[in-house]
């Protein structure tokens, strides 16, 4: 099979390797071998993924802590009360994008612009239609029928909104309506007032990830020869570096004995905003004095390598409803049906089921984002909570904060990410939530949801003070799973660890394509951006 499990063979050359099969890593290793640029060796760490968790939508928060997830966590944040975030990070096929939310939002024109990327337009007239109808056929699971004119991204991953959006949830538009959003049916980009129900990433009710799409590619689709080769958990160590070239890999395999391959042309790393730059640093490439205090013989002094992380950080606004028919932790026998036979129902929701885009005059200097969910942000599923909860998450799209990815090795020899995002560390972040929080609470409390909610809970009645609710902010602030920027790219090398090709500075037949290469953040949920860049990459590689 060209593309079967633990096909990777140490005897082989291949023309590509492929370090992570996420969300970026399958796209692009799918895009070379459809046009028969292989063999391409594909390493992934994780497993294939199939489990429920990465299907129904509602369970993704159900993957966190298990082994489908890094099971990162931040350092002690100053700027959260010396809080330690959990980071969730997908370890698996599909990667993060097997375990986040599914909400498609590509990045705003101007985000696409500030990175010198073409415009979406462009790209959408690059995707014939003849690529769109065969990701219709192939992405919609056997048992239910296709539906005509689905919305196709640019990566041939199928889109849908909500299939049965909670009514709170119409509650929410209405009011978004009067926040000055203007409402879109299929929101799929990131436009300044605007708000919708989220387009997700699936097809019939059931997540489709760049790594479902590439463990279902038909035979065919690789036709005459074999060009796709993969193994799962499986990890890569470190990038085998002679001459300023990188040759090959060195990975781990699950009965811990260690391998090595190498690549004719090119190794293309695709581990995401950590798995990227620690893998660099794990092989001597970064910023020397980081490398040395880990005790890491420098290879390519390269400064920007794990500096300038970047995430969203969000803060939910939590009512107490009137009704107890929010979203439900258990699921009834008819709730399983509806799910089971038409895709709907509760099982269906993504949690997050609508959003809306904000640009407030009160903060002209950047622009936020709500997400909407019919539960309590920071309980839901986890902790049995009556059903009487609903959240508006606020996140400042475009923070200052600047954060790093350092390495160290633990007492039994392994190599683990100090992760640090330094969250609220700029005055501005913070002062921008303390300018947006009031005025949002006051807009909600007068508007159409006021049928749904009874009570603020949080920040609630008693955070009368700025200092109270500085203090709420830094007590109850999350990371919406959103890091980028480790690698970014940049014409030197002095911030900058990938040029406008996506090739490393200073080293040849090495490439970074994943979220890590983003200078900064999208006004938007990650993962497009993620997809963009897959893309972005395989069009320079189309003629190699
Ligand atoms: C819980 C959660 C919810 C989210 N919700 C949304 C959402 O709703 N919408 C949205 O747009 N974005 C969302 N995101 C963010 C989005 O999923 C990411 O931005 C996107 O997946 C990043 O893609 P990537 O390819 O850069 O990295 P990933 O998808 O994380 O892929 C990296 C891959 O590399 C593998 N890897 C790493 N290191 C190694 C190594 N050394 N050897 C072998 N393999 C390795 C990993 O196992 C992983 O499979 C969410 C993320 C999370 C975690």
């Amino acid at each position: 099979m060209p593309c079967s499990a633990d096909s990777v063979s140490t005897s082989e050359r291949y023309r590509f390797i492929i370090v992570g099969g996420g969300s970026a890593g399958c796209l692009l290793a799918r895009l070379l071998a459809e046009r028969g640029q292989g063999p391409i060796a594909l390493l992934e760490a994780g497993g294939d993924g199939r489990d429920v968790r990465c299907v129904v939508p509602n369970f993704y928060p159900r993957t966190f802590g298990s082994c489908l997830d890094w099971n990162y966590r931040t350092t002690p944040q100053t700027g959260l009360l010396n809080r330690a975030l959990p980071w969730p990070r997908g370890k698996v096929i599909g990667g993060s994008g097997a375990i986040n939310a599914l909400i498609y939002l590509q990045p705003a024109q101007a985000d696409l612009q500030r990175w010198g990327f073409p415009t979406i337009d462009r790209v959408a007239e690059e995707c014939s239609v003849g690529a769109l109808s065969s990701a219709n056929a192939t992405a919609a699971p056997p048992s239910l029928p296709a539906t005509d004119g689905r919305q196709c991204t640019f990566s041939q991953l199928p889109l849908e909104p909500v299939r049965q959006p909670h009514p709170w949830t119409q509650q929410f538009l209405d009011a978004s309506k009067q926040l000055g959003c203007t409402q879109h049916n299929r929101w799929t980009q990131s436009t300044p007032n605007t708000s919708g129900i989220f387009t997700l990433t699936q097809a019939h009710g059931r997540r489709v990830h760049t790594g479902l799409q590439l463990l279902e590619s038909a035979q065919e689709t690789f036709a005459p020869e074999p060009q796709l080769y993969r193994s799962t958990q499986v990890q890569v160590e470190r990038i085998l570096l002679e001459a300023g070239r990188a040759r090959g890999v060195e990975f781990v395999d699950r009965d811990a004995r260690v391998h090595r391959i190498f690549a004719e042309q090119e190794v293309i790393l695709c581990g995401g905003a950590i798995g990227s730059p620690m893998l660099l640093m794990q092989s001597g490439v970064g910023p020397e004095e980081q490398l040395r205090e880990a005790g890491i013989l420098c290879q390519q002094a390269l400064p920007g390598v794990g500096k300038n992380l970047q995430d969203h950080l969000v803060y939910p606004i939590i009512f107490r409803t009137r009704e107890s028919q929010g979203l439900p932790r258990r699921f009834s026998l008819a709730q399983r049906d509806a799910y089971r036979q038409r895709g709907d129902g509760p099982l269906a929701s993504n949690i997050a089921e609508a959003g809306a885009l904000l640009n407030v005059p009160e903060v002209a200097a950047t622009q936020f984002q709500i997400h909407f969910t019919p539960s309590h942000y920071l309980k839901y599923p986890a902790t049995p909570t009556e059903n009487h909860f609903c959240s508006l998450a606020i996140t400042d799209l475009h923070p200052a904060s600047r954060g790093t990815i350092r390495p160290y090795r633990t007492a039994n020899g392994a190599w683990l990410p100090r992760v640090d995002p330094n969250y609220l560390s700029s005055p501005q972040d913070v002062s921008h939530y303390m300018a947006i929080l009031p005025w949002l609470t006051a807009a909600i409390a007068s508007g159409p949801l006021n049928k749904v909610v009874q009570v603020e809970v949080l920040p609630g009645p008693r955070c009368t003070t700025a200092r109270k609710l500085e203090k709420s902010l830094r007590m109850f602030a999350q990371t919406i799973f959103h890091p980028v920027g480790t690698c970014r790219f940049g014409n030197s090398d002095v911030d900058g660890v990938v040029d406008g090709e996506f090739r490393v500075h200073g080293i040849s037949g090495l490439r970074i394509a994943d979220a890590s290469v983003l200078p900064d953040l999208p006004a938007a949920n990650t993962n497009a951006s993620a997809l963009w860049v897959a893309w972005q990459c395989a069009e320079r590689l189309r003629d190699r």
